[in-house]
C-alpha cells in the first residue's frame, strides 16, 4: 500500500469526506483551524468503521470533537463561519484560541541537562536512569495524528520544534559519558519511525557506542497507524536489519508502541509487522491512555491485552490521559478509571498482570492511582510514586486522597509528592 496522508484540506477531496454527517462536517471544518489534522489511507480503508461514525471509536481517535473548546469558544468560531467570514479574517480569532488552548507542560529546573553552564537542548532527564532524546528530525510529524494528542502543537510549527530539538547527532554523547547511572535512551517524538532507517542511524548510531547505555527504547504508534512501515515500505528491510544491528550491538531494543483501540491490532499487515520486528529479538511493550468515549470500556482493555499477548507483546502501560488543555475532555473520573483497569485485569490471563495502571504521566512524575482503601470510616484514593525526579525522595512514597467518585484531576502530583514546590520553567 503507497502512503498517502491527507491534511484538513485535502481530505474534503476524498470520498470520505462525503460520508460525514452534515453537523460532522461543521465540527471537522471549524475544529481544524485550531487543532492539526493528518490521516492515511490505511487508517481510512481499514481502521474506521464508516457506517457507524460519528460513533466510531477510530473515527473519534482521529477526528477533533467539539468537546476540545470551550462551549463559548466553539460557538463563536461557529457564528463567524456562519456570518460566511473568509478564513483569513477569522484568523486573530483563530490565535487567540490557539493562544488559550497551548498545553502548558512543565518541566523541572534539573530535568534539562546542561553542560558547562549551558542548557542542552533537546534531552529530557526527569528520572535516575533515563534519559529523553529529541532528535530534530524526529520531532515533525506521526503517520496519522490523535485527537487526544497535546503535541499538536509542535506539528508545522518550526520554532517549537527547533527550540525542543537538537540537530547534531553528537549532541548527547558527552551528556551521557558524563552520567554513567543513565542506562536508557528514550528516542520520541512525534513518532520517530516515521523517518526513514538512515536518518535514524545517524541518530541512533553515536549512542550505541556509549557502554553505559544498555537500552535503547524507540516510542512509537507506527504499528497502529501504518503497518507497511515494516513490511512493504520502500526501506521497510532497512528499518529490520537496522533493529537487528542495534541488537547486534549488545543493546536491548524496546519498541514502546502505543494502542489505544484491540481493532488497531487486527489487519494481517500488523501481524506480519509485529513477526518482523519480534524476529530481530526487539521486545514491543504496549501503552496507551483511557480516554472517554474511545476505550473507556474493560472489555476493550480486556481485549486489548489478550490480543497484545496472544502476538507475544507485553502489555505495559494504561495512562491516564493527560490533562493539559484540549485532552481534558477525554478524561473520565479516576474512580471510573481504576474501576475499568481493574475489572479488564479479572477479565484477562493473569499475563496482562505486566500492565501498570491507571497510571498518571507527565514530565515530572508517573504516578500509579493503586486502589482504593477506607481508614476510620473516610474513604481514600491510593497512589503510588512510581517514578520521581533524583533530587526528590518521593519515589516509592505512597499518598492518601479524599475518595470523590466525580474527582478527574488531582492537581498538581509534583506539589502532591514533594515539598518544598519546585522550580518550574
Ligand atoms: S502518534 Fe503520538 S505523537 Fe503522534 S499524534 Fe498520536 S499521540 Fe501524538
Amino acid at each position: 500500500m503507497k502512503f498517502v496522508s491527507y491534511n484538513q484540506l485535502s481530505f474534503k477531496n476524498t470520498p470520505y469526506y462525503n460520508r460525514l454527517p452534515s453537523n460532522e462536517k461543521e465540527v471537522f471544518d471549524i475544529l481544524t483551524s485550531i487543532f492539526h489534522f493528518k490521516v492515511n489511507t490505511y487508517v481510512l480503508d481499514h481502521l474506521i468503521h464508516w457506517d457507524t461514525i460519528p460513533n466510531d471509536p477510530i473515527y473519534k481517535l482521529v477526528f477533533p470533537r467539539k468537546e476540545m473548546l470551550s462551549p463559548i469558544d466553539y460557538n463563536h468560531l461557529k457564528t463567524l463561519y456562519h456570518n460566511g467570514l473568509k478564513s483569513k479574517d477569522i484568523i486573530p480569532f483563530v490565535q487567540h484560541i490557539k493562544q488559550k488552548m497551548h498545553p502548558e507542560v512543565k518541566h523541572h529546573s534539573t530535568s534539562i541537562p546542561k553542560e558547562n553552564g549551558q542548557v542542552i537542548k533537546g534531552l529530557y532527564s526527569n528520572f535516575k536512569t533515563i534519559v529523553s532524546l529529541f532528535p530534530d528530525p524526529m520531532v515533525k510529524t506521526c503517520h496519522s495524528y490523535c485527537s487526544y494528542c497535546f503535541r499538536w502543537v509542535a506539528f508545522n510549527n518550526f520554532e517549537a520544534q527547533h527550540n525542543a530539538s537538537y540537530k547534531d547527532p553528537l549532541t548527547p554523547v558527552a551528556f551521557l559519558k558524563n552520567n554513567p547511572q543513565i542506562t536508557d535512551v528514550l528516542f520520541t517524538g512525534a513518532d520517530p519511525l516515521v523517518l526513514k532507517a538512515e536518518v535514524l542511524k545517524k541518530y541512533i548510531d553515536p549512542i550505541l557506542a556509549i557502554d553505559s547505555v544498555k537500552v535503547i527504547r524507540i516510542s512509537s504508534k507506527s504499528l497502529a497507524w501504518w503497518p507497511y512501515r515494516f513490511t512493504t515500505d520502500k526501506d521497510a528491510d532497512a528499518l529490520i536489519a537496522f533493529f537487528d544491528y542495534i541488537i547486534a550491538s549488545g543493546k536491548h531494543l524496546n519498541f514502546c508502541a502505543h494502542f489505544t483501540h484491540p481493532r488497531e491490532l487486527d489487519h494481517p499487515e500488523v501481524k506480519k509487522a509485529i513477526q518482523r520486528i519480534q524476529n530481530t529479538g526487539t521486545v514491543i511493550r504496549c501503552q496507551g491512555p483511557l480516554v472517554k468515549d474511545i476505550n473507556d470500556d474493560p472489555i476493550i482493555w480486556s481485549q486489548l491485552w489478550t490480543k497484545q499477548i496472544q502476538l507475544s507483546m507485553i502489555p505495559y502501560y494504561m495512562f491516564i490521559e493527560a490533562n493539559h488543555n484540549s485532552e481534558n475532555c477525554f478524561r473520565i473520573p479516576l474512580a471510573e478509571a481504576l474501576h475499568i483497569f481493574q475489572e479488564a485485569q479479572q477479565q484477562t490471563t493473569g499475563l496482562a498482570r505486566t500492565v501498570r495502571g491507571p497510571v498518571f504521566m507527565n514530565d515530572l512524575n508517573r504516578i500509579l492511582l493503586d486502589g482504593i482503601t477506607e481508614i476510620n470510616g473516610n474513604t481514600y484514593f491510593v497512589l503510588k510514586s512510581l517514578q520521581a525526579p533524583p533530587e526528590t525522595s518521593s519515589e516509592g512514597a505512597i499518598k492518601l486522597i479524599p475518595y470523590n467518585k466525580d474527582l478527574k484531576d488531582l492537581g498538581d502530583l509534583f506539589v502532591l509528592f514533594n515539598a518544598p514546590t519546585p522550580v518550574l520553567i
